[in-house]
């Protein structure tokens, strides 16, 4: 049972309460008061893409995400006395959004998605372009739909602020 399945039998009980799906409700809700400007543009998932934030180890060695931290194969470069230099595999991450990702691509949940964590993706299918759903796809969806419930209950009254759009995809 994924998040998404879990969440409704939790909604059937009456039970309302945070978790992945109402998140995302959150998400969709900015959505229906969109009357202008952009929708939905998460094409990548974190910091490994996106790179305006880099782990760096007590040796100098940098890594594109905190989870690779202490792995010295996914080094994307090393800081020292000399300067920084950076790997090659700093260029592949770069490289790791939906556009490149022959499954995510024609998903149509991509854009609420990002393709999900490239380093899970790694562990578990072998290819970080290869994506790992895990669920998150009904979760998304059970999200909208809890979204749309609440907007008919407040009788289509916009209740959820633009900052919901800017949460973090690591929330
Ligand atoms: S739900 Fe799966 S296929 Fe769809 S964008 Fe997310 S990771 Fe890719």
């Amino acid at each position: 049972m994924d998040a998404g399945e879990l969440s409704s039998k939790v909604f059937d009980l009456g039970i309302d309460m945070e978790h992945p799906v109402s998140l995302r409700a959150n998400d969709m809700s900015y959505l229906f008061k969109l009357e202008k400007g952009l929708g939905l543009m998460q094409t990548s998932f974190c910091m490994q893409t996106i790179q305006n934030t880099l782990v760096v180890d007590p040796f100098g060695d940098l890594y594109g995400c905190f989870e690779e931290a202490g792995y010295p194969e996914n080094r994307v470069g090393r800081v020292s006395e000399s300067g920084v230099e950076f790997f090659p595999l700093r260029n592949t991450y770069k490289t790791r959004h939906i556009a490149n990702m022959d499954e995510c691509v024609k998903c149509s949940v991509a854009l609420a998605c990002g393709g999900q964590c490239g380093v899970r993706c790694r562990a578990v299918t072998g290819d970080m372009f290869k994506p790992n759903c895990d669920g998150i796809k009904n979760t998304i969806l059970q999200g909208l739909k809890l979204a749309y419930q609440k907007r008919l209950e407040n009788g289509g009254a916009r209740t959820v602020t633009n900052e919901a759009a800017t949460r973090s995809a690591h929330a």
